[in-house]
């Protein structure tokens, strides 16, 4: 079998890890520290909260926008359902715009049709290791006086004109065991706002800033110092990370361009896409259904997994839920029935690459 996703560590986490341990502290500490330092350096952004994972970070971020019941949080219906839980915890109302199908990510321009008095965030969530259109969503942010949350779960230094997913907005990040690096579970917010990194600081920490001085109610959200060791090693790693990660993606590409039924993923212009899924669409010009083509593919021994099958809205939870208000997505529907993901993880060697192509390639031809 070739798994979809393949994590391996080093002895550099090894012995960070034994170093924490060998200090008998392990909870948030000085490790934390520097994590998030290097975090926010790697991202280009002045400070970097490291919390206990990416749901809390997306729940912490929009806690400090200070929202009011009835304010909207413009978002995706197409993405994992914790962007779309953090929204509700946070006691905002959550509305959808439509995607793009050649990035899988938010449409500006259903985005701008989408705005109302209420809408107070704007939430694109970049998709599969690559950014979301951030020029246009920046100035309809501007126009209407919204902030930017970036849900940046699947795209750690992702690339939109130079400038890293977390630095546009507040920008929150997943550690989770499958993402791109890993903590096991773990998550960062990214902001170049001082007030609003104190205000995370003090949050994360029972709204705690000296000890029994409370200035808000707030929470447990802290990273513990043996998870953060765990995540130090792998960003000085990272950079090669994404160039094998790269390099599998533009040898399945190469394979898979002029595959009749499948449309391979693209890297837009001025993006620089960190794969942490390669996802091909599926169309009516496949010799089998979406769903039918990944059992074969499983059966074939190749990892496939559909990242998502359903929108927010197709679940009872969310289509009833009183602060949740959709509206129809046609372009994010037709996408959850073509995706298929594949492994482009950096374990993957020539001949797992070419087993892929040719298993994809023979089962769309049918
Ligand atoms: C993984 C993920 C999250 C949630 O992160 P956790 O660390 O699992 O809580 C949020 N949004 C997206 C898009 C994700 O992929």
């Amino acid at each position: 079998m070739i798994p979809i996703t393949s994590v391996r560590f080093g002895t550099e986490e090894e012995e960070l890890v034994l170093q924490v341990l060998r200090s008998g502290s392990i909870a948030q500490g000085p490790m934390v520290k520097r994590f998030e330092d290097r975090f926010a350096e790697l991202t280009g952004v002045k400070h970097a909260v490291a919390v206990n994972n990416g749901t809390t970070a997306l729940v912490a971020a929009l806690q400090v926008m200070d929202l009011e019941p009835g304010d909207e949080v413009l978002t995706t219906p197409f993405t994992f359902v914790a962007t779309v839980n953090a929204i509700l915890e946070a006691g905002a109302t959550a509305t959808f715009a439509d995607i793009r199908d050649d990035d899988f990510n938010i449409d500006p321009a259903s985005v701008a049709e989408r705005i109302t008095d209420r809408t107070k965030v704007v939430a694109p969530v970049h998709l599969y290791g690559q950014m979301a259109d951030m020029a246009p969503l920046v100035a309809l942010a501007d126009t209407h006086g919204l902030r930017i949350l970036e849900d940046s779960a699947q795209s750690h230094l992702a690339t939109y004109n130079g400038r890293a997913a977390g630095a546009f907005g507040i920008g929150t990040f997943s550690f989770y065991a499958t993402k791109n690096l890993t903590t096991g579970e773990g998550g960062i917010i990214t902001t170049n706002d001082d007030t609003i990194a104190d205000r995370l600081r003090v949050l994360r920490n029972q709204g705690m800033r000296e000890r029994y001085v409370y200035e808000v109610a707030g929470h447990n959200y802290r990273l513990t110092d043996l998870q953060a060791a765990v995540v130090i090693p792998q960003l000085e790693r990272y950079e090669a990370t994404v160039s094998a990660r790269q390099a599998n993606a533009a040898r399945l590409s190469q394979g898979l361009q002029n595959v009749r039924g499948v449309v391979a993923p693209q890297q837009l212009a001025g993006r620089k896409h960190v794969w942490h899924q390669y996802t091909i669409r599926v169309t009516d010009d496949a010799a089998v259904g979406r769903d039918e083509f990944v059992a074969k593919l499983l059966e074939a021994g190749i990892g496939a997994g559909i990242y998502y099958p359903k929108l927010i809205g197709d679940y009872d939870a969310y289509r009833n839920h009183p602060r949740v208000s959709l509206s129809a997505t046609p372009v994010a529907e037709r996408v959850a029935q073509q995706v298929v993901s594949l492994p482009v993880h950096t374990w993957l060697s020539d001949d797992d690459l070419a087993k892929i192509i040719d298993t994809v390639s023979a089962l769309a031809a049918g």
